[in-house]
């Protein structure tokens, strides 16, 4: 277990997420984990650092997010959510919200290209 992967665990999650998962520049080609778009070579995307709960135990292990994913998943995570851990795509999510809470955000645009 790494030094920053290093953090109580206490097995109520099969994803865990770090907390020092990061915004950045990648290095490398990477496929967002959300919406499965190809990220290239210093396209800004989130880093996911994270504990896998698996029948072999707890791993360490990383996944990208694009910039636009990375939004929608840190405003719900900010709401309380455990977004950044959930398969399903940050737009399933927010599907999901709006469904629940009845949160429509055209109501407000609607509104003013009537006014
Ligand atoms: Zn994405």
């Amino acid at each position: 277990m790494s030094l920053a992967c290093a953090y109580d665990y206490d097995g109520d999650y099969d994803v865990y997420v770090c907390p020092d998962s990061d915004l950045h520049a990648l290095t490398k080609h990477c496929k967002c984990r959300s919406c499965r778009k190809k990220m290239q070579p210093g396209e800004m995307a989130r880093r996911v650092n994270l504990h896998v709960n698996d029948e072999d135990g707890v791993k360490c292990g990383e996944w990208f997010l694009c910039e636009a994913c990375d939004e929608i998943i840190e405003t719900l995570e900010n709401l309380g959510y455990n977004a950044y851990g959930s398969d399903d795509s940050a737009q399933d999510l927010l599907n999901d919200y709006q469904d629940y809470t009845g949160f429509d955000p055209k109501k407000y645009t609607r509104e003013e290209s009537n006014a």
